[in-house]
């Protein structure tokens, strides 16, 4: 996976790696942005170099068989440039993207031209987009969540996952809608609260259970029930969003 790095521990690159690892997988983590943040928000962020990133994915590449791709935030539009390099070299391999912008707390994690070249570029290549509400918005530039996925999947995207964990409601409803304008909805109980890195951790899972052989619609249900699980023992590690606990929770 490509994501940033959380010093708190509780979204990006660490969300992945343990979210993978407890799902039975083994990550390939590729760091995309340094970011400084705490449980509350982010309040800088600094990109990896590029041609670095280049370098990892073409070592990779040639040493690994990779069976699935996540991205989270990705620093800078030249980091998208470059994953979409190697995405052209790998038509076949599934990629999950959490279409990353904010940070929860508002902090900002992606600028106009890395969002215009994920919706212009990488979206393309996706199997599956999992914003959450605000994304969707930001990217669909609609009123409501279907409008907006309706644009992106008109816009090339093959699947878009509208995530509702930050709305309001005693169920959580997550939708995927399919380019034929057909859909899906999973209702999961709310638990109540705001946690920290639930995207990363939604988006990671999806990715480990593709990689593990699962169709989409499998993959997204196994991961929607370890999310649950890691947020009904969710830690409280700062001061902010208690952090989901992804130690433990994969399938038996
Ligand atoms: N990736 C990084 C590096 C982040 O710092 C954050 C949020 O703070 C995210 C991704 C997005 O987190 P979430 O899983 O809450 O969408």
């Amino acid at each position: 996976m490509l994501s940033g790095l959380d010093p708190s521990g509780g979204a990006g690159i660490q969300a992945d790696i343990q979210a993978i690892t407890a799902l039975g997988c083994h990550p390939l983590p590729v760091l995309t942005c340094l970011t400084v943040q705490d449980t509350r928000n982010v309040y800088n962020s600094a990109p990896v170099d590029a041609e670095l990133i280049r370098e990892q994915l073409a070592c990779l590449e040639e040493d690994t068989p990779i069976h699935a791709i996540k991205t989270g935030a990705l620093g800078n539009a030249d980091v998208v440039a470059v994953v979409m390099g190697f995405l052209a070299r790998h038509p076949d391999i599934p990629l999950i993207v959490d279409p990353v912008i904010k940070a929860a707390g508002g902090g900002d994690l992606a600028d106009q031209a890395l969002v215009d070249r994920m919706r212009d570029g990488l979206f393309a290549y996706a199997e599956v987009i999992t914003p959450n509400g605000e994304e969707l918005q930001l990217l669909g530039e609609a009123d409501t969540a279907g409008q907006s996925a309706k644009t992106l999947l008109t816009g090339g995207c093959r699947t878009v996952l509208a995530t509702g964990g930050h709305g309001q409601g005693e169920q959580i409803i997550n939708t995927l809608y399919y380019s034929d304008g057909s859909k899906r909805n999973w209702e999961i109980p709310r638990q109540g609260g705001e946690y920290h890195g639930t995207g990363c951790t939604l988006a990671a899972s999806i990715a480990a259970g593709r990689a593990a052989g699962l169709d989409l619609e499998s993959a997204i249900a196994q991961a929607q029930t370890f999310v649950s699980g890691a947020i009904a023992q969710a830690l409280s590690v700062g001061q902010g969003q208690p952090v989901p606990d992804r130690r433990t929770g994969g399938p038996a």
